[in-house]
């Protein structure tokens, strides 16, 4: 008997290890990459480039070069300028397309150009389809079905440019740029893109062109396997908190996430048992899918902040609107959640945004600096010095001297008596003091 018992206690044992390595497995294949915003404002300049970080140091080589050749392009054009009004900065917008399969990571990574040294604003896209075991880039001829098959792609993608820009494209330019070294192409769920850049378009067109072609079809092989769907993590049940209107109470905010940090500083948060409200971009959505949801949970509430923070108050209506609309749908679909308020890129704002949105607009009263401050005490003392009711308090989760701040500000903040609200509860509050009133 006794030795039946510590049979069974040894197989549970085991079939509990195999549990918690399996648990680790999934972890671990969870995530390969970090998408990371870097905002650089200068007098005259403004620059947003959202890029991967991957765990290969090789791509990530790969990708630092082409950014930074984009970026030296752009300060070599604008380093004249001399425009001294806010809205005639010269601007750099570096947005990542991205997909991953369990042998391929494509990269795609677009490039706009606007301002006053610009005739028209300048869009350029360039892929890095990364085979993950060769680590290499790949071509087109490694996905073709066989050699002579690429005159016959050759002529279709032709039909399909003509078809979605008729007399952008001369024929043989295209052909040139369909060879079996081309990198024109990246991978989506549904099958290839394939891309051609401005400057191989005709005179009057400036729009990156793109055409897809399906998963299956007669001229290039899709690579067969693909990312399990990330599993959902477990649902805790909140308690219902309490706020006190008669309270001082403030809201911290953070801009230009989420990022490998907003983990922790969502735990942060749980810890001292406070919520703040965080102005996510809509190009990262859903790579930080499981943390976004547990922010959800947490009480936390989501902000728009665009899809790739583009200047918003430079764009057309239709732009705009795509901007703002985007990030609303992609949240509501993969979080099943509804922003109320937008704060829009680099704080500012013009009639356009104020009629074309149905947002609350939501600025801030109190800059910590934490994007151009390197220090953390300082940025602690930015936040928690002459702070007064219904304050609201700027901080970006994208840094991780921002993350090791806040473990001072929200006890620093609490000592001071305020109590820490989302930017809707502050708004509410307002509105019972105001109802309180009459
Ligand atoms: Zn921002």
């Amino acid at each position: 008997m006794k030795r039946k018992i510590s049979f069974i206690g040894i197989v549970s044992l085991l079939a509990l290890f195999l549990l918690l390595f399996l648990g680790k497995e999934t972890f671990l294949a969870k995530k390969t990459y970090e998408l990371e915003t870097e905002i650089k404002e200068t007098t005259t300049t403004v620059q947003s480039i959202t890029k991967v970080k991957t765990k290969d140091k090789k791509l990530n080589q790969e990708i630092d070069n082409h950014l930074q050749k984009e970026q030296k392009e752009f300060e070599d054009y604008t380093k004249n300028t001399t425009s001294l009004y806010l809205l005639e900065k010269e601007e750099l917008n570096i947005d990542t397309i991205l997909f991953e399969t369990d042998s391929f990571l494509s990269i795609s990574m677009v490039t706009y150009m606007n301002g006053p040294s610009f005739a028209v604003p300048t869009n350029k896209i360039e892929t890095i389809l990364w085979n993950r075991k060769k680590k290499k880039r790949s071509e087109l001829g490694d996905f073709l079905k066989d050699d002579e098959i690429l005159p016959k792609l050759q002529e279709e993608l032709y039909l399909l440019f003509q078809k979605s820009c008729p007399n952008c494209l001369n024929k043989n330019t295209l052909k040139k740029n369909i060879e079996k070294n081309s990198t024109n192409f990246y991978l989506t769920e549904e099958g290839f893109v394939f891309t051609v850049n401005p400057s191989l378009l005709q005179e009057d067109y400036h729009d990156i062109l793109t055409v897809p072609l399906a998963k299956e079809n007669p001229y290039l092989n899709y690579p067969k396997e693909q990312k399990e769907e990330q599993k959902e993590e477990k649902k805790t049940v909140k308690k219902a908190k309490t706020i006190d209107p008669s309270l001082p109470s403030i809201a911290l905010t953070f801009d230009d996430g989420p990022s490998q940090y907003t983990e922790e500083i969502i735990k942060i948060l749980e810890e001292n048992e406070v919520n703040a409200t965080f102005f996510i971009l809509g190009n990262k959505v859903a790579t930080y899918k499981n943390t976004l949801k547990q922010s959800i949970e947490n009480g936390n509430e989501l902000g728009n902040h665009s899809y790739n923070h583009q200047w918003l108050s430079r764009l057309s209506t239709t732009e705009l609107e795509k901007q703002i609309n985007k990030t609303q749908e992609i949240i509501q679909e993969e979080l099943d959640y509804t922003p109320t308020l937008l704060r829009p890129t680099y704080g500012s704002v013009n009639r356009r945004i104020k009629k074309n949105c149905d947002l609350t607009i939501t600025l801030w009263t109190v800059d910590t600096k934490d994007w151009k401050i390197k220090n953390t005490s300082r940025i602690v003392e930015r936040a928690t010095t002459n702070i007064s009711d219904l304050d609201i308090i700027l901080m970006h989760d994208i840094f991780e001297r921002s993350k090791n701040a806040l473990k001072e500000i929200i006890p620093n903040l609490k000592e001071q008596g305020f109590q820490l609200v989302t930017v809707s509860e502050l708004e509410e509050i307002k509105k019972i003091r105001e109802y309180e009133k009459r």
